[in-house]
């Protein structure tokens, strides 16, 4: 099963946002709303989106300075952001392009032509996706799009703990020292303890929930591992035959 491509709708106008939503619904979307860029920046740090429809005209900070922002953000400078925007005139749609965005759209506009340009920018996108993607049983992550599911649900991690899940996924099976992950995921920040590390396999195991949780296995006197087998269900399968 294919996962929804999720659409971050950043926008203040309720009906205008629910509009939107609806369409993105019935077209096999994911929509996620945010009114201001308070809320619209805690969607993106909670999990990035596969595009942005960003309105200009925010309370607040405005569309241009967010897509500025996530442009220049490591972690968000590749996800795809449509402006969407009263404004119509050309000394504006060049901000917006020079501001990161990968499209404009004025309104009033047509959602057939909303849906047709998000899609379009997917598409654009797509390669990356692929080559990006890991899964070790049912758990998922997509390193193009910070994204991580669990039997195609979607998992919420932080920044910390979804660079130690990327680490782990992409060498599972292997059994990793608390200095090895010191080094690979916080790189060389050799001051920092490595309780650290306990500290932030717990926030992981919390976020992935049953039954991932479990994959995430503590072996004693040695560290860590991602595991598709974990020993805890062996043995209680065992048990239990
Ligand atoms: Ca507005």
């Amino acid at each position: 099963m294919r996962r929804l491509p999720t659409v971050l709708v950043v926008e203040d106008e309720p009906a205008i946002a629910e509009l939107i939503a609806v369409n993105l619904r019935h077209s096999g979307f994911r929509p996620v709303c945010a009114i201001d860029g308070v809320t619209a920046q805690a969607e993106m740090d909670a999990a990035l989106p596969d595009v942005v429809l960003l309105d200009w005209m925010l309370p607040g900070e405005s569309g241009l300075t967010l897509a500025k922002r996530w442009r220049n953000h490591p972690r968000s400078k590749t996800v795809p952001i449509i402006m969407l925007t009263a404004r119509g005139d050309e000394v504006d749609r060049v901000a917006g392009l020079d501001a990161g965005a990968d499209d404009y759209i004025a309104k009033p506009f047509s959602t057939k032509e909303l849906l047709a340009r998000i899609r379009a920018v997917l598409r654009r996108r797509a390669p990356e996706h692929d080559v990006a993607t890991v899964r070790v049983g049912k758990l998922l992550l997509d390193a193009a799009t910070f994204r991580v599911s669990y039997d195609d649900q979607p998992i919420k991690l932080g920044p910390t703990e979804y660079k130690l899940l990327n680490y782990l996924i992409t060498h599972a099976e292997r059994v990793h020292s608390r200095a090895q992950l010191l080094d690979q995921v916080w790189g060389d920040h050799v001051f920092i303890e490595e309780r650290t590390v306990d500290v932030h396999v717990k926030r992981l195991r919390v976020a992935l929930g049953e039954p991932a949780a479990v994959m995430v296995e503590t072996v004693r006197g040695a560290g860590y591992r991602l595991t598709e087998r974990p020993e805890a269900l062996a043995t209680s399968r065992s048990i239990a035959a």
